[in-house]
């Protein structure tokens, strides 16, 4: 007989669009041996190519069906450093899952049939968590004599400052921002990723003797030459793409017009989600309108509307995007939570001119209506607007999320670091090293706004290369 998969129990869309809890609830044990047991324990276990760390994932499912689930816990960490974080986040639906030999060929995001491989990751890396399965050793050790400047504090800064430290070498991360995790931080909200979970990690680094320095942009308060004449014997540079994109159209400067940064860091770093007791300076509009269709834009529109509940306004908030759902490149479970919490969507619409009031406050998006042409260079069929179609969106709070770009700080202080026609940092893909001399790099900063495994992967990669480059000291 065939099995059913078995989702995630939730929390009903009535009950938590009013605070910022975990939505999606942990597997018991019962249900994470009942989605174990439907794995076919494939001869060419296809889900592991779709993992951009290559977990050997057939084998720790496995193991949760022998209820061996240290083992299972300790197999996903031969490869990634986060379970708990990327069992929660990580876009399964077009990575392993879609590999999955139970979804359909040739579908664009894994079917229903596809194994629940990130639920089951997530069990295990809570089990390691709650268990304290993985106790940090700190080691004295002939690579202790090293020491290595990480500049940023997002997946990829820590997950290469874990790699070097667990070998013994000492590190020291620099982090711009008051708090250390990056997006894990700033930009998902924790009804997705719980704080807890992200501070674990970092208590985890702190114990095997990783250093954390806040309020510290390096290229201003030092230079990488500094950092050098300091004694570092290599930097990696995990700077990830902060810096937000526009529609570069009229009247974009208006007020409650915000970045999807900007309305993100606010809420998450000064405790807009605890109104009343916090008065964080962030407007929240009765009318939002999110402009876009990635995980930034479902993060927006789905604070937005907790921020209207907790303030005891009518819900409204809705989600323009220029293509049609099916473009979207957000997560399919994000875009149903949006959903079934009551996020409104108006697709094939391209934002042509806000308009104001006399005090300078947007009170309008004018739009065009657009079909579908041809695909575009990321394969997505192009939005075509459509002549004569122009209509109305009233609105009082904005917030574009249409994309996110390299941070440029550094980038403008380092001459000799070379960068693409997108700003990004050029390496070598192998070895992750820049065209400076013991300068590698990993994460967004490299490939654009990517994912966070695959943020990951790249700092492992970068920690291999600075770890064989003292052994050859
Ligand atoms: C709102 C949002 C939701 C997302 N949702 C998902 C998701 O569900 N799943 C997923 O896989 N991915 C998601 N992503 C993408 C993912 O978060 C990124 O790919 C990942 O965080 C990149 O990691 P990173 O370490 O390269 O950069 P970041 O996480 O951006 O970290 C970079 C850090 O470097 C610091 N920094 C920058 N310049 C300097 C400097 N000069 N000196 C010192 N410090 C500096 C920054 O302050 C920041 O803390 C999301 C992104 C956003 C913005
Ligand atoms: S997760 Fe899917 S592809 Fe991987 S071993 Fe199990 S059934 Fe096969």
């Amino acid at each position: 007989m065939k099995k059913i998969p078995i989702k995630a129990q939730e929390v009903s869309p009535a009950a938590r669009v009013g605070n910022f809890q975990e939505v999606v609830t942990a597997y018991s044990e019962e249900e994470a041996l009942s989605e174990a047991s439907r794995c076919l324990q494939c001869k060419e276990p296809l889900c592991i190519g779709g993992c951009p760390v290559g977990i050997d994932i057939k084998k720790f499912i496995y193991h949760i069906t022998q209820k061996d689930y240290a083992s299972a816990y300790f197999k996903i960490k031969e490869k990634n450093n986060f379970p708990s974080i990327c069992g929660r986040v990580c876009p399964a639906e077009y990575q392993c899952r879609k590999a999955c030999v139970l979804t359909k060929r040739g579908s664009s995001f894994a079917s229903e049939q596809a194994i629940n491989i990130h639920f089951l990751e997530r069990f295990a890396g809570d089990y390691g968590k709650n268990n304290d399965l993985d106790t940090p050793v700190k080691k004295e050790n002939q690579l202790s004599k090293f020491k290595v400047a990480v500049v940023g504090s997002g997946p990829a800064g820590l997950c290469c400052a874990g790699e070097l430290a667990r070998k013994g070498i000492k590190v020291d991360i620099f982090e711009s921002l008051h708090k250390t995790g990056g997006v894990l931080r700033y930009g998902i909200p924790p009804f997705r990723l719980p704080w807890d979970i992200l501070d674990f990690e970092i208590d985890y680094l702190n114990k095997l003797g990783v250093n954390f320095i806040t309020n510290f942009i390096v290229g201003k308060t030092n230079s990488i030459k500094e950092l050098f004449e300091q004694g570092y014997a290599s930097i990696f540079l995990g700077l990830g793409a902060g810096v937000p994109s526009f529609l570069g159209i009229k009247g974009e400067n208006l007020c409650n017009i915000y970045s999807v940064n900007e309305f993100l860091t606010r809420v998450n770093l000064m405790s807009a989600y605890k109104f009343p007791e916090f008065h964080t300076p962030v407007n929240i509009g009765r009318k939002v309108l999110i402009v876009g269709g990635g995980n930034t834009a479902m993060d927006a529109a789905r604070v937005a509307l907790r921020l209207q509940k907790i303030k005891g306004m009518a819900l409204d908030v809705t989600v323009v995007y220029r293509r049609t759902e099916a473009e979207m490149p957000a997560r399919r479970l994000e875009i149903e939570h949006a959903k079934e919490e009551g996020v409104k969507f108006e697709f094939l619409v391209q934002p042509k001119e806000f308009s104001g009031d006399d005090q300078g406050l947007v009170r309008k998006l004018i739009c065009l209506r657009s079909r579908l042409g041809e695909p575009d260079s990321s394969g997505r069929r192009r939005p075509i607007t459509i002549e004569a179609s122009e209509f109305e969106v009233d609105c009082d709070l904005c917030v574009i999320a249409v994309g996110l770009k390299a941070n440029q700080v550094l980038i403008n202080a380092t001459a000799e670091l070379e960068i693409n026609k997108d700003s990004d940092i050029i390496v070598d893909p192998a070895s992750m090293e820049t065209s400076i001399k013991g300068v590698y790099a990993g994460g967004d900063i490299v490939g654009g706004e990517g994912t966070i495994i695959e943020a990951m992967g790249m700092a492992k990669r970068a920690a291999h290369s600075i770890i064989d480059s003292f052994g050859q000291a």
